[in-house]
């Protein structure tokens, strides 16, 4: 009997030995991963801020920071080279303008989707886009509305902090919830329905506000709710049925109250406006950036120079809904035809003017994953390669306030870095064929992308009808 007791004494020592053992190695493990270097290579560097490429290019990554980066950088023994070979090492891209919780690549069934689906389905609906973006080299996103019709579930601000947990792969987000918008205005979801069909008017906490106080509570209930940024629309948009796509939405009284009661509760203030007028009393009112701007004027754009205030162009948009202009109900058609009409005008104006360019898409209006698609666009209106690597990262680092630890590689900034084929600056499709991608110094993609799934959000809706497409 003593006997056994003394075996099992031992047997329990035995364990209790081994557990340690374990438990040792498991603290001490991620101690030797953390300290371990990682030296990526290739044939050049663009490093966020310089007018040229740097050849040789080398960054030391440790474990979610950048160690050193630049030409030729002596890599220390022990360290883990991943040799990209004829590539471009770059700053993870950013998006300023994205909806990654929607998808409005079919308009119709996007519309009637939003009245079928729960908010619980649309999340699970999301996550290869998000998934896509990442993959596409945009580490880091914008994302400047998510509402679901009725519903008060921050689907963008969950996201956000499902990406940050590790929980799903994505882009690091910074959200707008709902954003702001006037009665019968943009962001009006039950404008173009017959009225009173959902209940009453949408109020504050479905983003809607008349008048500045009003407009001061919606702020805050957004903020409340997790918001990062606030995003208003004063102006009409195109892809909303009842207004006019370049009149004013807010009065200037308003649009004091917003960029105020942003700005005091350090809020960055982006506003979607394709018209003129709307601009000028944004810019005059101290908003961060103009979202679209497709009429502005060269005075005003006079004006956003002067005050610093960034225009983000999301050239993508309405160069995707042209190519399917028939599928988009008339009275949209020719809104989104006025608008590209006059754009190209605009972009080439800013950019003689000097004004602040940051990068952004307005993904959901076409596939998520195709955002660098819009370096193109820009490039052919002439503006230098250079420069436009240059808004999707060092620029847009300013407009969101993270330039202290994101936009370039330098030493003590976050481990985002991204690969691409060949010089950008010769052939600016690189950015279209991203193949390596570090995020916070985590390897998310080496190699060939995760496949696309063979579903989106819309077709989904589509095929239930049983429609044509
Ligand atoms: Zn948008």
């Amino acid at each position: 009997m003593r006997e056994r007791n003394l075996i099992t004494a031992s047997m329990k020592f035995t364990h209790f030995v081994f557990l340690l053992v374990i438990t040792l190695a498991l603290l001490i493990e991620p101690a030797i991963s953390a300290d371990q270097v990682i030296a990526l290579k290739a044939a050049r560097l663009f490093d966020g801020k310089s007018r040229a490429l740097t050849q040789n290019g080398v960054v030391l990554v440790q474990g979610d920071k950048i160690v050193d980066a630049g030409a030729n950088v002596a890599i220390p023994p022990g360290a883990q080279v991943i040799d990209l070979a004829d590539a471009t090492l770059s700053p993870g891209f950013m998006d300023a303008h994205t909806h990654v919780t929607l998808d409005l690549t079919n308009y119709q069934a996007a519309r009637l989707r939003e009245l079928q689906v729960s908010t619980s389905a649309k999340a699970y609906s999301v996550i290869p886009a998000a998934r896509a973006t990442v993959e596409a080299g945009f580490t880091t996103i914008r994302d400047v509305g998510a509402r679901t019709y009725r519903s008060h579930d921050y689907l963008d601000v969950s996201l956000r902090d499902a990406i940050a947990k590790g929980i799903v792969i994505g882009p690091r987000m910074f959200v707008a919830t709902c954003g702001i918008g006037a009665t019968g205005g943009h962001f009006d979801d039950s404008a173009g329905f017959r009225d009173g069909l959902f209940g009453p008017e949408p109020d504050y906490t479905d983003g809607i506000a008349d008048g500045a106080d009003a407009v001061r509570k919606t702020v805050r209930f957004e903020v409340k709710n997790g918001a990062d940024v606030i995003k208003a629309a004063v102006s009409g948009g195109v892809l909303s049925l009842t207004d006019e796509v370049d009149v004013p939405q807010f009065t200037p009284a308003e649009m004091a109250a917003l960029v105020d009661e942003a700005h005091r509760l350090r809020k960055k203030v982006a506003v979607h406006c394709h018209g003129d007028q709307a601009g000028r009393e944004a810019i005059e009112a101290g908003a961060d950036s103009i979202e679209h701007g497709s009429f502005l004027k060269p005075e005003t754009l006079t004006l956003m120079k002067n005050k610093g205030t960034f225009l983000t162009p999301t050239l993508l948009a309405g160069e995707y809904i042209k190519g399917k202009l028939d599928s988009y109900p008339p009275a949209l058609q020719a809104k989104a035809l006025a608008a590209f009409n006059t754009r190209s005008d605009m972009f080439r104006n800013a950019l003689k003017i000097g004004v602040k360019i940051s990068f952004g898409t307005d993904a959901a209006v076409f596939p998520h994953g195709q955002n660098a698609k819009e370096f193109k666009l820009m490039t052919d209106l002439g503006m230098p390669p250079i420069d436009a690597l240059k808004s999707a990262t060092a620029n847009d680092a300013e407009l969101l306030g993270v330039s202290q630890k994101l936009g370039t590689l330098e030493k003590g900034k976050l481990a985002d870095i991204i690969a691409m084929p060949g010089d950008p600056t010769q052939d600016i499709t690189a950015t279209e064929r991203v193949s390596f991608v570090m995020k916070e110094g985590k390897i998310i993609r080496n190699g060939p992308a995760t496949a696309a799934p063979t579903k989106t959000a819309a077709r989904d809706v589509l095929e239930e009808m049983g429609a044509d497409f």
